[in-house]
Parts: structure tokens; C-alpha cells; sequence
């Protein structure tokens, strides 16, 4: 029988989410009410509490939760949190905000009402000390960083009511799966050891690599897209969910996998965000998380093993989904196979390995592609996508 690991720190999930019936009531209300616009990442952490992917958060964090988050991993009462979840707004906006206001939140971006904040605090934040812990840089260059930094002065904090997942569910009809549903998944396959695999880029032989090993040796995989915002020159999420599902069809046996994507904003904060990927796949039902070369990094700010090394640093029972750490993974022609710097003993010279930007390259000159880099379904989905955007399309 299926008996997959607990939600963090809670015996059930804790989806923000309304009862269908009741949004469109809950919609009048709001549209009533002060709004506060909520930037792509607020609004992507807001879909995450909606689904139930931050249990047990009920809402945007206090001060001390988010002192205590930055500086020790923890909330006040010390459940293990590795980032602030925090939702900001400008001076002026605040003012005209009394603690015990409910408040609508609205997404910048589409302009929609997303659900309501009961305002609980009010309080701003040393900038610098929470890029300092969580990114272990205060550099404006770092997109993480740039973010914080662009928010407004002041932080409200409180509990939130989710009326909307936005255009999600309509657009990622199938793959936008809630933690429960997930779930739900997986105890139906007879699944107890699930792994995830990240993904934010089409899934070249590398990523099928860690993912094969994963299924070796757990009951399944779970392959979970982000589908939140990215950095400019990533694969937009359509275009790998398309390469993802011809290389599964292809080359996965059918029964081992499920596929999914869910709303997060990349904070690129490395190690720290090696630490609340894990955390919420343990909502998702995942007993293991494959983090392989520079998890969730950017740019040169953090070591290629950094993510793989602080889950030792942590006190025992912050989570119970463990870490699946896997070396670098490459072609290695001398081994005539797919392999890691744990297994093949062979130097560079043997090995095929193209980076992120000179692989852009080679799509954008229309060079090929090496088979033993990336499957060929794979190569021509991608190979569409740039040629769409070379003719403008
Ligand atoms: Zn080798």
C-alpha cells in the first residue's frame, strides 16, 4: 500500500484556496475593498499557498517570522522555513491601511483580484540583511536580489484567502497539478518513494540522465516544470513542456512518471532555494528531490555543489524528504556512454559538454546538434521554437 511522506510540519495539506461556491461572493466583497497589487513574484508565492504547496503558511509572514526565516531558517515558533514569503507595498499605500483591514490583492500584472489579506502588521525590512542571508549577496546584478530590493518599503502581513489561480488551470490543463492531486497520483500507482525532478529547461540527455536514476531507484518520478518567470534567454514553459513530452513518450516507460508544473518565480537563491524546492515537493508528496550541479543558481554566486551540501548543515528532522545527489552528468565518448564525474574517470577531452549560452548559439547559427547531447524529438521542438523567433514569429 501507497504511504507517501506527511505535509511539512502539518498532518494535512493546507490549500488557501476557496470552495468554488463561495469565490464569486467572495469576488464581490473584494472588489470592494483597498487594493494591493502584488508583483510577479508575490503573486506566484500567493499561488503557492493557494494550492497548498506552502503548507502549513496561512498567509504573508510577520516580522519575526521573517527575521527569524533570514537569519536561522525557521519561523518564530521554529518550523524549518528556509526563505520569507512576504508581500510588500509603498509607503503611501500602506498609510492608508489600518492593521485589521482586509484587503485585496491583486495581480500586477494581469490586473486581476486574486483573494484578500487580513492585514495583521505592518513593518519594513533591512533589505541588505535579507539578501544577505538568503542570497548570500546584496548584488543588484543578481536577479533574486534586484527583486527584493525593487520592493516597496513596507511588508503586510497576514492571513490570505485565494479566490483565483489565475489563468493556471485554464492554460496547464493537465499538468497544473495541486499537491493533493499529486497525491492523489501517486497513492493511486502504489507509489511510497517518489522522487521530483526539477526542470526549468527542455530536458536534454543530462536531465534524462538524474531523471533514470531517480526512477532506478525510487517507485517514481515525478518531472515538475516550472511555470512561473523566468530569466530572459529561458525556454518559455510551452515550448518545454512540448520537448519534455516527446522525449518522455520516447524514452521513459509509460507508468514510471507523472508530469507536472506549478506556479513558482525562480529566486535564484542556490542553496537556500535547494532547501524550499525540497520542502514543498514534500507537500507534493515527493520523498526525495534530485538536486544535482548548481540547483536553482545564476551567474557564478554560488558553488556547483553549494545546494547539495546544506541539507547536511541542517538540524535533523527540518524536513523528511531527503536530497538525491548527483554529480555532473555528460556523454563520455572514451565510456561510449552517459555518465557522472563519480563514474566515468576520464578528463574533458572525452567528454561532451555544452554550456547554456553556447548552446543558444549553436540554435541560433542553425548548427547541429549532437545526438549525444540532446534527443533528436527534443533537438526539433527546440529548433521550431528558434526559428519562430528568428522570423519574428
Ligand atoms: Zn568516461
Amino acid at each position: 500500500m501507497s504511504k507517501l511522506v506527511p505535509p511539512h510540519g502539518s498532518d494535512a495539506l493546507m490549500p488557501l484556496l476557496l470552495p468554488a461556491v463561495e469565490r464569486a461572493e467572495a469576488l464581490q466583497r473584494a472588489a470592494g475593498l483597498t487594493a494591493v497589487p502584488m508583483t510577479s513574484r508575490e503573486t506566484s508565492d500567493f499561488l503557492m499557498m493557494a494550492m497548498g504547496a506552502y503548507t502549513p503558511l496561512t498567509g504573508f509572514m510577520s516580522h519575526d517570522d521573517w527575521r527569524s526565516c533570514c537569519a536561522d531558517m525557521t519561523l518564530a515558533g521554529g518550523l524549518f522555513w528556509p526563505i520569507p514569503i512576504t508581500l510588500s507595498c509603498s509607503e503611501d499605500l500602506a498609510d492608508s491601511i489600518a492593521v485589521e483591514d482586509t484587503v485585496a490583492l491583486v495581480d500586477q500584472e494581469s490586473g486581476e483580484i486574486m483573494g484578500t489579506l487580513e492585514v495583521a502588521e505592518k513593518y519594513a525590512i533591512d533589505k541588505a540583511f535579507e539578501c544577505h542571508h538568503v542570497f548570500r549577496t546584496v548584488d543588484p546584478k543578481h536577479p533574486g536580489v534586484a527583486k527584493v530590493l525593487a520592493q516597496g518599503e513596507v511588508n503586510l502581513a497576514g492571513r490570505v484567502e485565494a479566490i483565483s489561480e489565475g489563468a493556471y488551470p485554464e492554460q496547464y490543463q493537465g499538468l497544473y497539478h495541486r499537491p493533493e492531486e499529486t497525491r492523489a497520483l501517486f497513492a493511486e500507482k502504489g507509489w511510497s518513494r517518489v522522487a521530483a525532478f526539477q526542470t526549468r529547461n527542455p530536458m536534454h540527455r543530462s536531465h534524462e540522465h538524474l531523471a533514470k536514476i531517480a526512477i532506478e531507484i525510487c517507485d517514481g518520478l515525478l518531472i515538475h516544470q516550472v511555470l512561473g518567470a523566468l530569466k530572459a534567454g529561458d525556454i518559455p514553459a510551452d515550448v518545454r513542456v512540448r520537448a519534455i513530452d516527446r522525449l518522455t513518450e520516447t524514452y521513459f516507460v509509460p507508468g514510471t512518471y507523472v508530469q507536472a508544473g506549478y506556479p513558482i518565480e525562480m529566486r535564484y537563491a542556490g542553496p537556500r532555494e535547494a532547501l524550499l524546492h525540497a520542502l514543498f515537493r514534500q507537500n507534493f508528496g515527493c520523498s526525495h528531490l534530485v538536486i544535482g550541479r548548481d540547483h536553482a543558481g545564476v551567474g557564478s554566486y554560488y558553488g556547483p555543489f553549494d545546494a547539495q551540501h546544506i541539507f547536511g548543515t541542517l538540524p535533523p528532522d527540518s524536513l523528511v524528504i531527503e536530497p538525491l545527489k548527483i554529480d555532473v552528468t555528460f556523454y563520455c565518448y572514451k565510456c561510449g556512454g552517459m555518465a557522472t564525474a563519480r563514474t566515468c574517470p576520464h578528463g574533458n577531452e572525452d567528454r561532451l559538454q555544452i554550456s547554456g549560452t553556447r548552446l543558444r548559439e549553436m540554435f541560433s547559427n542553425g548548427e547541429d546538434i549532437p545526438a549525444e547531447f540532446s534527443r533528436p524529438e527534443v533537438v526539433a521542438v527546440l529548433k521550431q521554437y528558434y526559428a519562430g523567433r528568428a522570423s519574428g514569429g
